[in-house]
């Protein structure tokens, strides 16, 4: 999608810190990190939030990140001490990139609740 942040920086119009990229699947730093590892992985296609996953995304590309999002904890090394994943879906779960994606957070003590 043309005005679409992650779509930009999918096709390298805007530039972020790769850490993963297959055919499908994206991984970089997030701009305002929130821990010491703060990623965003993502589908390359534009699907807007968890809302618009279709049938086919959830064979397809959902496991593909979940994928990518365990290979990151081993190779970055923070697997044992554990992360956490988000998802902001819409305006109520506070979403403000609406390109779907997943927070991958860690190398600090998480607290609960979220905001
Ligand atoms: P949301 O609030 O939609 O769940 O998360 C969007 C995230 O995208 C925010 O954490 C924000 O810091 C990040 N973000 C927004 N614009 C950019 C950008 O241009 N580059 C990168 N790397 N991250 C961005
Ligand atoms: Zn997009």
């Amino acid at each position: 999608m043309s005005d679409c942040i992650f779509c930009k920086i999918v096709q390298g119009e805007i530039p972020s810190k790769i850490h993963y990229e297959d055919d499908n699947v994206m991984a970089f730093e997030d701009i305002n990190s929130q821990s010491p590892i703060h990623l965003l992985i993502i589908p390359k296609k534009h699907i807007p939030s968890m809302v618009d996953v279709t049938e086919e995304d959830r064979k397809e590309i959902i496991p593909e990140i979940f994928k990518a999002i365990q290979k990151l904890s081993e190779e970055l090394n923070f697997n044992n001490e554990g992360y956490r994943i988000v998802n902001n879906c819409g305006d109520h779960g506070g979403q403000t990139v609406k390109h779907l994606h997943f927070h991958l957070l860690a190398g600090r003590q998480m607290t609960w609740p979220p905001g």
